[in-house]
Parts: structure tokens; C-alpha cells; sequence
């Protein structure tokens, strides 16, 4: 048995197939484990509430939403057993509930229970596997043809999820998921950043600014920005090289997101994206004291394939494909139309796609 990938979903499954006594390979394309999730703040979540769920990702598979929904809590009590410990016990969103770990902690927790990892290994060759490759984030010819036709976005995650998993699925005639164009990611300081400032340099305060493009339009309005504001992000994405200023009068700069106001989110960014505003393109309104130039930045894509409870690749007429499974982020219809956690994604499907393997 092959597990395509060494991040969240393909540590799972991998682990847990050794526990329930199957010998397996886990190939990872990368350098290193982990993948994005070493760089995440590893907030492993679900809404607290299954209605609200439902209304922010209203066009997913409501039954692979259940599964995550309702598995996940059981799932978080086997990470802790097999030594996981958490950082905080609660996420801080008073919308959702989950916990926090340590991501080398846990990525070396998990790798502890894998029998083996190669490193620099193709995973997508074999006929029995576990796609647990990331999606296709990194794959700029992917994000062209699924996400925006001029796609200048900035990626913002791990280098090596280029869509393998996706294409190897399609090539035995997979299905896809709706949402094709969606995507999870942050609007980030334009630029340079390196991926250990991925977390710090996120420009996470779209609801009190105001909005506007290279071209002076005033695109969104920070009213309709969701509480992720992946909403905002999607839409900066497909602006003149997805770029986009935060304006910001001095009340809003006094504003606080979790531990940061917005003042020192803009002091963090760097110079180079903190625009003088005799420097804009257009002229601001009245009252704004500061500019920041953000570009959309991709960290995953939503849609991807189409599986079933059991993380079954599917085909279009909903018979699943033989010995091919899906999780994590190569798994679409989960966050459909809004954004859930994708680590409790990874984590509740990579243990799916275990236990079904070792039926
Ligand atoms: C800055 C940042 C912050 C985040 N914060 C959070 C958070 O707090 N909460 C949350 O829920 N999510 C968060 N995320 C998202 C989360 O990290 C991902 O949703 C999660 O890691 C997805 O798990 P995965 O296993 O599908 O993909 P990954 O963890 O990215 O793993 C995919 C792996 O597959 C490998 N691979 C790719 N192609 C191949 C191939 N052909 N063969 C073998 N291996 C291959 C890659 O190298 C990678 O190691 C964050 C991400 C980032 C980057």
C-alpha cells in the first residue's frame, strides 16, 4: 500500500493504517514532512455549530460535512493518544471549536507511528494508493485553467502540491467536485516573504478597510467581508494582478484581530507594500491615514476529488474507482462556497481512507 504524500492527511493515514496492522510506504515529493501543515498555525477546527456550517459552505457535499463534523472530536482524542498534546484546548473563535497543536510536534508524533517515509518519491505511480498530495495550489497552470484565466496570485504554502494527485485520479477517470474555482488562502503584503512569515505577514483586517484595485475601483466593500475573509481574498485574485490597497482611517487602525491591532498588522508589513498615499494610483478618500498594497495569495484550493465517506475516489456515475482513495486537500466538496478547516479535512478523511483500506 502507498500513501502519496507526508503532510496532515497522509501522516493520518498512514499511522493509522500501521495501528491497525497494515505495512505501507509513504512517498513524499518534498524535501521534508509536513507539508503546508508545518507551516500552519495547526488550529485543527469545526464549527461549533452544524446549521452555521452549512450556511457558510452551502454548495459541499453535505455528507462529507458530516462525516468531519461529527468524526472530528473522537479524531483530536486519537491524535492526543497517540502523543499529540495540544497547545491550547480551545481555538479562540468563539464561532468554532477544536484545538491547537505544535506543527513539528505533530508532524513528528506521526511520523513516530509511520513505518516508512521515503523522501523525494513520486507517490502517484501505483495502482493501490492513498492520494494525500495537497491539491494543486502550487501548480500554476492548474490555478490558470480551474481558478482565474490570469492567474498572478502568490502562493501560500508548501512548493510541491502542483495537482500530482488530481491528475493521476483523472487519468483512471475520476470525478470532480463543484467549486473548482474556489480557493483558501490570505491577502499578503506585495512583497517579498519568505514561508516562515506566511502566518505573521497575513493582512487579515479586509473588514475595516476600504477596497480598492490598481485600477481606483472600489471592489469590495468590508461589510460583506466574511469572518475568514476568504471571500475577499477570492475576489482580489481575480483584480488586475490580483492586487488590491487597504485603506485605512486612524479608527480603524485601532481595531483588534485576535492578539494584533490593525496598526501593528500594517507596522509588520514590509515597506515595500506600505504605500505613501501621495504614491497611490487614484486618489484616496477622505480620511484615510494609511495604504497597504496586498496581493492574493493561494495557501489551498476547495474543489478537488470527488469521494465518498469512505474517501473512495469516485467517478462520475458515483461508482468509486478501484484502489484509489483520496484525502486532505485532494479531496474537494468539503469547504464548497465558504471555508472549513482543512487540517480537520486531512485528518478525519486521512483516517476514513485508513480505515477502509483495512477493511
Ligand atoms: C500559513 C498557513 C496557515 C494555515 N493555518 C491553518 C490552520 O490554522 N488550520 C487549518 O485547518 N488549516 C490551516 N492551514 C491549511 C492546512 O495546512 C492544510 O489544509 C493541510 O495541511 C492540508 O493537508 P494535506 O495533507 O491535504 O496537504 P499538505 O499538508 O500540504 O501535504 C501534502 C503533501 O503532499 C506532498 N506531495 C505533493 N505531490 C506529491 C507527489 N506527487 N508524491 C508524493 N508527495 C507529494 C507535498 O510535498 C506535501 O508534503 C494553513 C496553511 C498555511 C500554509
Amino acid at each position: 500500500m502507498v500513501v502519496a504524500g507526508a503532510g496532515m492527511a497522509g501522516l493520518v493515514a498512514a499511522a493509522r493504517l500501521r495501528e491497525l496492522g497494515c505495512t505501507v510506504t509513504v512517498r513524499e515529493k518534498g524535501t521534508r514532512i509536513g507539508g503546508s501543515m508545518l507551516l500552519s498555525s495547526c488550529v485543527i477546527w469545526r464549527h461549533r455549530d452544524w446549521d452555521e456550517f452549512r450556511r457558510e459552505c452551502p454548495d459541499g457535499d453535505e455528507r462529507l460535512q458530516r462525516l468531519v463534523w461529527d468524526g472530528l472530536d473522537d479524531a483530536l482524542e486519537w491524535l492526543e493518544v497517540l502523543g499529540a498534546r495540544a497547545v491550547w484546548e480551545e481555538t479562540g473563535n468563539p464561532r468554532t471549536v477544536g484545538k491547537r497543536f505544535s506543527p513539528r510536534g505533530l508532524a513528528e508524533v506521526l511520523a513516530n507511528h509511520v513505518s516508512q517515509i521515503e523522501l523525494n518519491a513520486q507517490g502517484c505511480d501505483d495502482e493501490t494508493t492513498i492520494l494525500c498530495t495537497g491539491g494543486f495550489a502550487a501548480s500554476s497552470d492548474l490555478v490558470t485553467r480551474y481558478i482565474t484565466p490570469a492567474a498572478s496570485l502568490r502562493l501560500r504554502a508548501n512548493p510541491w502540491s502542483e495537482g500530482d494527485g488530481l491528475c493521476h485520479a483523472l487519468d483512471r477517470g475520476a470525478a470532480l467536485t463543484a467549486g473548482m474555482d474556489e480557493f483558501y488562502g490570505r491577502n499578503m503584503p506585495d512583497a517579498p516573504w519568505d514561508e516562515t512569515e506566511l502566518v505573521s505577514l497575513s493582512q487579515l483586517y479586509g473588514r475595516f478597510a476600504r477596497i480598492f484595485d490598481e485600477d481606483g475601483v472600489e471592489f469590495f466593500r468590508s461589510g460583506d467581508v466574511s469572518w475568514s475573509e476568504t471571500n475577499v481574498v477570492q475576489a482580489t485574485a481575480r483584480r488586475r494582478d490580483a492586487k488590491a490597497y487597504y485603506l485605512l482611517d486612524a479608527a480603524a487602525l485601532e481595531q483588534r484581530v485576535r492578539d494584533r491591532t490593525v496598526g501593528q498588522m500594517v507596522e509588520a508589513a514590509p515597506a515595500e507594500a506600505r504605500v505613501e498615499l501621495s504614491d497611490l494610483p487614484f486618489d484616496p478618500p477622505e480620511g484615510v491615514v494609511a495604504a497597504v498594497r496586498v496581493i492574493a495569495s493561494i495557501t489551498h484550493t476547495i474543489g478537488g476529488l470527488r469521494v465518498d465517506e469512505r474517501a473512495r475516489v469516485l467517478r462520475e456515475d458515483g461508482s468509486p474507482l478501484d484502489g484509489l482513495w483520496a484525502a486532505g486537500v485532494d479531496a474537494g466538496g468539503v469547504s464548497t462556497g465558504g471555508y472549513a478547516s482543512g487540517l480537520a479535512q486531512a485528518l478525519v478523511l486521512g483516517l476514513a481512507a485508513a480505515e477502509d483500506v483495512a477493511r
